[in-house]
This record gives C-alpha cells, structure tokens and sequence, in this order.
C-alpha cells in the first residue's frame, strides 16, 4: 500500500500542523490548502491580499511598478 503524503498538512499561512490545532481543507483555483482557525479571519477578511500571497489567484499576478 502506498501513501500520498507528500503534501504535508500545515497551515497555509502559520505552517502550524494538525498536531498544534485543528485544519479545515479548502480548495482554490484547483488546488487545496489547509488553514487553521487562527488564521481563517484572513481569508474571510482580507481575502484579495492574503491569496495572491499564497499563490492561489485564479489569475497571476501582474508585476507593476
Ligand atoms: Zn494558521
């Protein structure tokens, strides 16, 4: 029997694992992610800033300036 476990499940944005606290799973533009509910706020609130930050825009990101 093989295991995929090669994603290693840590939050997205503290890198704290499902040992420290819980995880939730989330999908974005075709990929998934885990975020701990410490940092959920983030996506909720600040979600344009925080999702480029973690590579997960449908669309790349556009160097300006
Ligand atoms: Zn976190």
């Amino acid at each position: 029997m093989t295991h995929d476990m090669e994603q290693t499940m840590a939050c997205i944005n503290c890198g704290r694992s499902e040992d420290e606290l819980p995880l939730m799973a989330w999908r974005a533009a075709r990929r998934s992610f885990w975020i701990c509910p410490d940092c959920l706020p983030l996506l909720i609130h600040r979600r344009d800033e925080v999702m480029p930050r973690w590579d997960l825009s449908a669309h790349s990101p556009q160097d300006s300036g």
